[in-house]
C-alpha cells in the first residue's frame, strides 16, 4: 500500500512538473503597445495594444490593460504611436516562378527610364561571361517620368557586351544583339510560335523586339541559364524579405511552372532551416509536356497517387497554415487560357471549346473535392465557362467546396450574379494600375474607369480579394493596388478609375486581409487583430488612414510579425530583423540595388 502511495505520489509529482513545463507563465510572449491599431473587428475597431502567446493574439485593448499582462519573459515593443494593421495577404502571386530572383535586375518602382537604363549598364559590368542581364517584367512604361517604353537602340547602347532580356508583362520582349544571336532570331533555329510578332527596323531587319503571349515568354525564359539549388534558396529568401517589407505575412502561391513537389524544394529547404518567414499556402498547376494528358488529370494523379496530399494539409511542421495545399489552378487547360494583354484586343476562346473543357474539368475536380481557381480575364470567356459550370453542379453539387475566378477585369452584372449564386470568390488584381493606360488606348477611357467593376462587385457580397499576380505582370507591392483602388490613379498619376468606382481605405485594406483569407478558407484565423487570431501584423512607415492620397503608394512596413515572431524590422526595429544569408550569386543585382525600389 505504502509502495502504491509512493508510486502514486511520484507519478503525480512528475505529472505536476510536466504540466508546469507545458503550461508556462500566464504572461504574454510579446506585447506591442503605444500603437494605433486597426483591428478590422466590428466590436472593437480601434485599440492601442495587443498581447501574443503561443503565436496567437489573446488580448487586445488599451496600453494599461495589456501591459498588465507582462511578466518576466515578455518582450515589449513600443510602437511609437504608429499605425498597426493585420498582416497583409496576397492571395494570387507566383513566387516559385522566381527561382532565379537574385539574378534579375528589378525595375519595380524605379521612377525614371533614365535610371532604369543606367542600372542595366551598371549590372552588365559585373555580370560574368555566360550570364544575362535580365528584367523579367514587374514594371510598366507608365511608371517612368518619361512615360514610355525603352527603345531597342537605347538598350543595345546600355548593354552591348552581355545578352540582355527586357520583358514587359506578357506583352513584349526586347533582346539586344547578343541575345538575338543566342536565340537565333531570323534563322531556322528560332521557331516562331503562333501569336508571336517579330518587329523589324527601318531597313527590314529583325530589331529584337518581340510581341507574344505568356506561354511563349515562359518557354523562351526556360532556355536561359538557370539558378543553382543554393541560388534558388537564396532567391526565395530575398524574395520573401521583400514581401515582409511590404507588410505581407501570407502569400498564396497560385501555381508555378515547376509543379509540386519538385518546384517546392527551395521552400522545403527554408522550412528545414527554420528560415521560412511567411505563410505560404499554395495552388498547384497540373502542368505537363505530355500532349496525351490533360493538366487536370495530371494534377489529380499527382495529388492522389504520385505525391499524395489533401486540400488543407500543411507541410510546414513549424508554422500553422505555413505550407498548405489549397487545390489547383489557375490554368486548367492551356487551350482555353485567355491571355491578358491590354495593348491588344481581347482573346476570345470559341464558345464550344470553352464549354466542353469547363464541363469536363469542373466535374472531375468537384468529384475529387479538389478546390480550383480559374484565370478568366474577359467576360466573353467567363460566360461559356459559367454556362457549363451551372450545368455541372446540377448533377455534381459543390457541397460547400470553394472555387474562384481570377482577375475578372471585364465581368458583367449578369456574371457577377451567377458567381454570387454559386458561392464563388473573385481574386481581383492591380493590372489596371500598371497597364490601365494601355487598356484605355485599346478600349477607351470610359471603359477603363469601370474596370474592374469594384463598386458592383463590393455590393454583390461575393468574397473578394485584391492581388498583384506578381512577379511578371506586376511587382509584388500591395500598396500599388491599394493606392489605385482608393485614389483612382494609375502608377503615372493619371485618373483611371471613376469616382463612384473607388474603394474606401478600409475596404481596400479588407481585400488584402479578411478578403484574402477566404481564398484559403482561413477567415477565422486570419485578417483581424482579435483574440484567437494568428499573431500576424505590420507596423507601417506612415499612417495609412491619415496620409494624403498620394503617399499611400509609398507605404511600407517598419516591423512585420508572423506568428508572434519578428520577420522584418527597419529603422529603430532593424536590430530585431532576422539576418539573412549572403545573397547568391555573388554578382546578384539584389546585392547592389536591393529589391523593390523605394523612394528615398
Ligand atoms: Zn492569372
Amino acid at each position: 500500500m505504502k509502495k502504491t502511495i509512493a508510486l502514486l505520489t511520484s507519478t503525480l509529482l512528475t505529472l505536476g512538473t510536466t504540466a508546469q513545463i507545458k503550461n508556462p507563465s500566464a504572461g504574454a510572449d510579446l506585447i506591442v503597445y503605444h500603437a494605433k491599431i486597426t483591428t478590422l473587428t466590428a466590436a472593437q475597431p480601434q485599440a492601442t495594444a495587443l498581447a501574443v502567446s503561443g503565436g496567437r493574439i489573446y488580448a487586445v485593448g488599451n496600453d494599461a490593460e495589456i501591459l498588465a499582462l507582462k511578466d518576466g519573459h515578455t518582450r515589449l515593443i513600443d510602437a511609437d504611436g504608429r499605425r498597426l494593421i493585420p498582416g497583409l495577404e496576397d492571395s494570387h502571386m507566383h513566387p516559385l516562378n522566381e527561382r532565379n530572383f537574385t539574378q534579375k535586375v528589378k525595375w519595380d518602382g524605379v521612377p525614371t527610364l533614365k535610371r532604369a537604363l543606367e542600372m542595366l549598364t551598371e549590372q552588365a559590368a559585373r555580370t560574368p561571361e555566360g550570364q544575362w542581364v535580365k528584367v523579367t517584367g514587374a514594371w510598366s512604361p507608365y511608371q517612368f517620368k518619361e512615360n514610355r517604353e525603352p527603345t531597342i537602340e537605347e538598350l543595345n547602347k546600355a548593354v552591348p557586351n552581355r545578352p540582355l532580356w527586357i520583358q514587359y508583362a506578357y506583352n513584349r520582349l526586347w533582346l539586344n544583339k547578343p541575345a538575338m544571336k543566342f536565340f537565333g532570331i531570323g534563322t531556322p533555329k528560332f521557331k516562331v510560335e503562333p501569336g508571336t510578332v517579330l518587329h523589324k527596323d527601318s531597313k527590314g531587319n529583325y530589331s529584337g523586339v518581340i510581341d507574344a503571349n505568356t506561354f511563349v515568354f515562359v518557354a523562351l525564359d526556360a532556355m536561359l541559364p538557370t539558378a543553382t539549388p543554393e541560388e534558388e534558396v537564396s532567391s526565395m529568401e530575398y524574395l520573401i524579405r521583400d514581401l515582409n517589407r511590404f507588410g505581407l505575412t501570407t502569400v498564396i502561391e497560385n501555381s508555378s511552372v515547376v509543379p509540386y513537389p519538385q518546384g517546392h524544394l527551395p521552400i522545403e529547404t527554408l522550412i528545414k532551416a527554420n528560415k521560412m518567414n511567411i505563410r505560404f499556402p499554395f495552388v498547384d498547376l497540373g502542368f505537363t509536356y505530355d500532349p496525351n494528358k490533360s493538366w487536370v488529370d495530371t494534377e489529380i494523379e499527382r495529388v492522389t497517387k504520385i505525391s499524395p496530399i489533401s486540400p488543407g494539409q500543411n507541410l510546414n511542421p513549424n508554422m500553422e497554415h505555413g505550407h498548405e495545399y489549397e487545390g489547383t489552378g489557375e490554368v486548367l487547360n492551356p487551350e482555353v487560357h485567355d491571355h491578358e494583354n491590354f495593348d491588344k484586343p481581347a482573346i476570345i476562346i470559341p464558345r464550344e471549346k470553352m464549354y466542353k473543357y469547363a464541363e469536363e474539368y469542373t466535374r472531375k475536380l468537384i468529384q475529387k473535392r479538389i478546390p480550383f481557381r480559374v484565370h478568366m480575364t474577359y467576360n466573353e470567356n467567363l460566360t461559356p465557362f459559367m454556362d457549363a459550370f451551372e450545368e455541372v453542379i446540377k448533377t455534381t453539387p459543390l457541397d460547400g467546396m470553394r472555387w474562384a475566378i481570377e482577375h475578372a477585369e471585364t465581368i458583367s452584372d449578369e456574371n457577377i450574379a451567377r458567381i454570387k449564386k454559386l458561392g464563388g470568390g473573385i481574386a481581383l488584381d492591380n493590372k489596371m494600375a500598371l497597364h490601365g493606360e494601355g487598356f484605355a488606348k485599346t478600349y477607351g477611357i470610359e471603359k477603363a474607369l469601370y474596370t474592374p467593376r469594384f463598386r458592383a462587385l463590393m455590393n454583390s457580397g461575393i468574397p473578394l480579394s485584391l492581388t498583384t499576380d506578381a512577379f511578371r505582370v506586376s511587382p509584388a507591392n500591395p500598396w500599388t493596388g491599394i493606392s489605385w483602388a482608393v485614389t483612382g490613379r494609375s502608377v503615372s498619376g493619371k485618373v483611371i478609375l471613376a469616382e463612384d468606382n473607388r474603394l474606401t481605405r478600409e475596404e481596400a485594406l479588407k481585400l488584402y486581409t479578411t478578403g484574402a483569407a477566404w481564398f484559403e478558407n482561413q477567415e477565422s484565423d486570419k485578417g483581424r487583430i482579435a483574440p484567437g487570431n494568428l499573431a500576424d501584423f505590420a507596423l507601417l512607415s506612415e499612417d495609412y488612414f491619415s496620409v494624403p492620397d498620394d503617399r499611400i503608394q509609398y507605404l511600407q512596413s517598419v516591423l512585420t510579425i508572423v506568428g508572434g515572431r519578428v520577420v522584418y524590422g527597419a529603422g529603430k526595429y532593424s536590430e530585431l530583423s532576422p539576418k539573412l544569408g549572403d545573397v547568391l550569386p555573388s554578382w546578384s543585382p539584389i546585392k547592389y540595388f536591393g529589391g523593390y525600389h523605394f523612394e528615398k
